[in-house]
Order: C-alpha cells, then sequence, then structure tokens
C-alpha cells in the first residue's frame, strides 16, 4: 500500500513539473516572438518593436502617428 502511494505522488510530482516545464517553454516562444500591438489609426496588427510607439498607444507608421494627433 505505501509503495502504491508512493507511486502515485511520484506520478503526481512528474505531471506538475512536466506542466511548469511545458509552460515556461511556451512563454520563452512567445517572448522571441514579440508583442504583437494594434496600429490606433487603422487597426492594423504590428509587432511592438515594428510599431512607432507614442505614450501608450502603437501605430504602424510615422504617418498614422501625426495624422491621429491631428485630430
Ligand atoms: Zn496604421
Amino acid at each position: 500500500m505505501r509503495i502504491l502511494v508512493l507511486i502515485v505522488i511520484g506520478l503526481l510530482l512528474y505531471i506538475i513539473v512536466g506542466n511548469l516545464f511545458r509552460k515556461r517553454t511556451t512563454s520563452k516562444s512567445q517572448d522571441e516572438l514579440g508583442k504583437m500591438v494594434r496600429c490606433l489609426h487603422c487597426d492594423l496588427h504590428i509587432l511592438e518593436q515594428e510599431a512607432v510607439r507614442s505614450g501608450d498607444d502603437y501605430f504602424c507608421s510615422q504617418e498614422h502617428l501625426e495624422s491621429e494627433q491631428k485630430k
């Protein structure tokens, strides 16, 4: 009976550790892809590193940033 309990605990630990490892690898690959942001002017989705940023707002190009600021 004691062996059975040890096996169950071992299996549970294996599943928990496996899930933690899987979560870490998926979040890492998402970081590599970069965060997607939306252009405030035309709703186009672009990578955060490629977007033109103005405060908390993102734009796909300098022209859209300027036309939104003129409003
Ligand atoms: Zn745009």
